[in-house]
């Protein structure tokens, strides 16, 4: 969390912050998932090499390698799934839920949930010395706030987040919101090795069904001090024609899934998707979400742009080479035995493996994700001119508005961001609630 503001370092290191967001989304070590699928020998057996590698300095710039950690769905007393993704629906209408009962009960109020509703802006009430909104525009129409205690919290993702509020505050926070943008590059590289012969512990072969395991490498390039990890989805599919499906929707991530196409042939070969991500330089002010006022539809009136600054540039190079060298650890250092997933331009030219590292231009994918740091908070935003939101949560000058997600994070490290975004919307609620406590308990 480098460059964050000391209140977000000390939340962050407050009691309970990481067990409490861990446990919203269900947070389980791979080799920890009761599934024969996932936590079997192939977790070991990829863990142990790379472990083994990492612990003696043989991949450079690699800090730490760990068994990934994956927001798991839970299970049911009477379910029978033995393992599935958490989901946001499912825990989402369990609190509506609770709250239903609670509010029956004189003990709480409603959780509402309005669908199909597009937050367009708000509008502050110029009379009100706090400006507070006043006014929330929807596609479903406009939603008057009749009581000032009302407060708005906008959860809509980073880029949502900025353009509601350069549509409803946008003088307010001019210099400020969109002034910086950071997030992750990504590169994908799809390889595979024969299974071991004469693996570690060759009493335990590999499972006659799919096996999945799941790692997470990081590092830094000391030269920029910008950060990357890779996540590295091993498969083991000895059926593939009715693997594919289960691979498919039980790998960690869309970036982490092998296709058909790439598991048909490897039955005796280990599948390793490895996903790497590299923070962008978020100093770089080539880098920006702008306001396009010309632009009549409120929700998408803005513009991004994203250059790679020479950092930037020099850690997607050092990633990629981390990450090659990394499959190599893992193919137990015998690289004849590698074989590189290769898709062509050219229709006539069938994707397959091949002995050769593909291209460049076909590893490295166009666009960033996990973006942050378009609302970034400060704990003085009057000497940061560019910082948007401040340690409350509020954008500069407003009342009674506050921002989530990745929006506030003034530099993206590389980590997967949802554990800590979830860890400080939890914050941000805990000190909402505690005001509207000393509110409700002070005398009138
Ligand atoms: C393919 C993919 C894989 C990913 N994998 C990982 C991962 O492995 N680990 C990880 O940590 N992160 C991952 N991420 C990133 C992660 O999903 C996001 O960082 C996270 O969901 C952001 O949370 P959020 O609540 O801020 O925004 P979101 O999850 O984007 O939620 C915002 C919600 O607001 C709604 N919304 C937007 N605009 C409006 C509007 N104007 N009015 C009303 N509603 C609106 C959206 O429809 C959405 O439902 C991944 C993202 C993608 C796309």
């Amino acid at each position: 969390m480098r460059d964050f503001p000391l209140s977000m370092l000390d939340t962050a290191n407050s009691e309970n912050f990481w067990k409490d967001c861990e446990e919203l989304l269900h947070v389980v070590a791979a080799n920890k998932i009761s599934s024969p699928i996932f936590g079997q020998r192939l977790q070991a057996l990829v863990y142990g090499r790379l472990k083994k590698a990492v612990d003696a300095n043989k991949i450079e710039t690699v800090d730490s390698v760990d068994h990934a950690a994956l927001a798991v769905g839970r299970r049911t007393s009477i379910g029978t799934v033995e393992f599935s993704k958490f989901s946001t629906p499912g825990p989402l209408l369990a609190l509506q839920q609770k709250q239903r009962h609670l509010a029956n009960e004189g003990k709480g109020s409603p959780l509402t949930i309005a669908t199909d509703t597009i937050v367009q802006r708000f509008e502050t009430d110029p009379e009100d010395p706090l400006n507070r909104p006043s006014i929330l525009h929807t596609s479903r129409g406009a939603l008057r706030f009749s009581k000032t205690t009302t407060n708005l919290v906008l959860a809509a993702g980073a880029f949502p987040n900025t353009t509601i509020l350069m549509n409803s505050v946008g003088e307010q926070l001019k210099g400020r919101a969109g002034s910086r943008v950071s997030g992750h590059f990504l590169t994908q590289i799809v390889a595979r090795f024969p299974i071991p012969r004469s693996a570690e512990n060759p009493e335990r072969p590999l499972s006659k069904h799919l096996e999945i395991g799941a790692h997470y490498m990081a590092g830094k390039d000391s030269t920029s001090d910008l950060q990357y990890h890779v996540q590295i989805t091993a498969i083991h599919s000895p059926r593939p024609e009715t693997d594919a499906e289960d691979a498919a929707r039980l790998s960690p991530d869309q970036a982490g899934a092998a296709t058909f196409e790439q598991l048909k042939d490897s039955g005796q070969h280990i599948v390793l998707v490895c996903a790497a991500l590299g923070e962008l330089d978020e100093l770089d002010t080539g880098s920006w979400f702008k306001h396009d006022p010309n632009n009549p539809d409120v929700t998408t009136n803005s513009h991004l742009q994203v250059l790679l600054s020479e950092k930037a540039e020099r850690l997607w190079d050092v990633m990629d080479q981390v990450t090659y060298d990394a499959i190599n650890v893992m193919a137990g250092g015998v690289s004849n035995d590698i074989e590189y997933w290769s898709h062509s331009n050219v229709p006539s030219v069938p994707p397959g493996w091949s002995r050769d590292q593909p291209p460049q231009c076909m590893i490295r994918v166009p666009g960033i994700v996990h973006e942050t740091a378009t609302l970034y908070m400060s704990d003085d935003l009057e000497t940061d001119p560019h910082a948007s939101v401040d340690s409350d949560y509020r954008p500069h000058s407003c009342h009674n508005v506050f921002v989530t997600g990745g929006a506030l994070f003034p530099t993206s490290g590389s980590w997967n961001p949802t554990l800590t975004m979830c860890g400080f919307a939890q914050d941000l609620a805990k000190k909402l609630h505690e005001v509207r406590k000393s509110e409700t308990s002070s005398p009138s």
